[in-house]
């Protein structure tokens, strides 16, 4: 079995839809996907901060904007009456839902329950379209196996569970439709595996069927070497390890989800990354595979801080890295880099949310300084150490930006560096004259 996942732009238009039905429906049994249409998630977003701003006037222009624009897609969607008259009844549920949520407090919950309206739209209007084809297709909702559990984690023994439970029920179809992106918490309200999270759906989804492959379909031809929003000339990588995709992801290459990586590497399942605008372009393959001698992609994260201790007193003593660390895992604030010398410490995060109070906890042990607007920009390809001359051309590429910090043999994959998010773009272009266009 594939797990197929189809994000906003793939599935952002009547048209779009028809063409994502006309790929799937070849005959062979697979689990699909979907994100919410594109533009919808962020609209969403606009309806939950005009509640939160206790503004149910602008909420309410929002849904009806949206409103509007559904009513056009179903319009232009099916050939059958039936099939859009079920669907519109469908729709006319979901906007009278989120009418009624504008009068209701703004909570975290309530956000959530918005937010998941999308890919529920969204897979129900595709699951009809295949129903008039004639297609054997069934509509699992992903809130009856997709949970996180007390950390906030995907919970995988339960997700493998009742996934495999919900399939074993419905055997015979050759379709399988699911929302990414919207999930249960542990204590089983509406949730969602953050922004970008549709591939974290497919790749949980993929790893607890140990699939045969998991496919991220969208509007580029795969993983290119560097951020196309930025640089031009950017090139198709074709083939990537799962740790240097896991880390390209991680670090700002937006075709993938942060962390989704994982679970399908944990699993050994390969990802594809593939065009729905162009569906026989080869895309890029994540898999075990290692291609030893080349420096494959760079990306970068932005809205990262960077927190500088110094302390005279026990910097590097027994037991005081820990000390610091603890502080920021009870903070529950991951941190990205980290490097040490005599007297100072520096390390990076990408969620102020808890800073002031990290930084007074920090205070114990010695000064602290704090940059914010900084960025991460990483290399990822073969950077083992015993290979000389990458990281000199790297740093040659980087002679005029200033660099903040340096992060290098934590991976034999990855070497980072922490610049001003003002130089993130003059950063890139460089990497890229440097590293890849040099070459062509
Ligand atoms: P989807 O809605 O299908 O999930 P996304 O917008 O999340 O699509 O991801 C695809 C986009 O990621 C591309 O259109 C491209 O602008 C952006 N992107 C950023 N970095 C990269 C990269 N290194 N390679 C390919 N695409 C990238
Ligand atoms: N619809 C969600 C978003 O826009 C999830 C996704 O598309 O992956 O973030
Ligand atoms: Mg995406």
């Amino acid at each position: 079995m594939k797990v197929l996942k189809f994000g906003g732009t793939s599935v952002g238009s009547p048209q779009r839809m028809k063409e994502v039905c006309d790929l799937i429906t070849d005959g062979q049994q697979k689990i699909v996907v979907l994100s919410a249409m594109s533009g919808t998630t962020n609209s969403l977003v606009e309806i939950a901060d005009y509640i939160k701003k206790k503004n149910p006037e602008a909420a309410n222009n929002v849904i009806n904007k949206l409103s509007s624009l559904y009513v056009q897609h179903v319009d232009n969607l099916y050939e059958d009456k039936s099939h859009a008259e079920k669907i519109h009844t469908y729709l006319q549920g979901i906007f009278a839902h989120l009418h009624n949520l504008t009068t209701e407090d703004h909570t975290p919950s309530l956000e959530k329950e918005i937010l998941a309206q999308g890919e529920l739209m969204s897979t129900n209007m595709v699951t009809a379209l295949l129903q008039e084809r004639g297609v054997k297709v069934k509509l699992i909702g992903a809130l009856h196996f997709m949970r996180t559990d007390a950390n906030g984690e995907p919970d995988q023994s339960y997700i493998k569970k009742h996934l495999k439970d919900i399939l074993a029920q419905h055997p015979d179809y050759d379709i399988y439709i699911t929302q990414g992106f919207i999930c249960l918490n542990h204590e089983g309200h509406t949730d969602n595996l953050q922004r970008g999270g549709s591939d974290y759906t497919a790749c949980l989804i993929g790893a607890a069927l140990v699939a045969q492959e998991i496919q991220i379909w969208t509007d580029i031809d795969g993983m290119h070497n560097n951020d196309p929003r930025f640089v031009q000339g950017t090139q198709p990588v074709r083939q990537l390890n799962f740790e240097e995709a896991a880390e390209l992801a991680y670090f700002g290459a937006k075709i993938l989800h942060p962390t989704c990586i994982q679970p399908a590497r944990y699993a050994g399942v390969p990802v594809r990354l593939l065009n729905t605008m162009d569906p026989s372009a080869p895309g890029t393959l994540i898999d075990n595979h290692m291609q030893w001698g080349t420096i494959k992609a760079v990306a970068a994260k932005d809205g990262i801080t960077a927190i500088k201790i110094v302390s005279s007193r026990m910097l590097l003593a027994t037991g005081f890295l820990r000390k610091v660390f603890e502080i920021f895992e009870v903070h529950k604030t991951p941190i990205d880099m980290v490097t040490t010398s005599e007297v100072g410490l520096t390390l990076t995060i990408d969620n102020n949310s808890r800073l002031a109070l990290i930084v007074e906890e920090l205070k114990k042990y010695g000064t602290v300084e704090v940059d914010t607007d900084m960025c991460i920009v990483c290399v990822v390809g073969d950077l083992r150490w015993e290979n000389v001359g990458y990281e000199s051309r790297i740093s040659e590429a980087l002679a005029q930006i200033p660099i903040r910090m340096i992060s290098y043999g934590g991976s034999d994959h990855n070497i980072s560096f922490l610049i001003r998010a003002t130089d993130k773009e003059a950063t890139l272009k460089a990497l890229s004259a440097k590293l890849f266009q040099a070459k062509a």
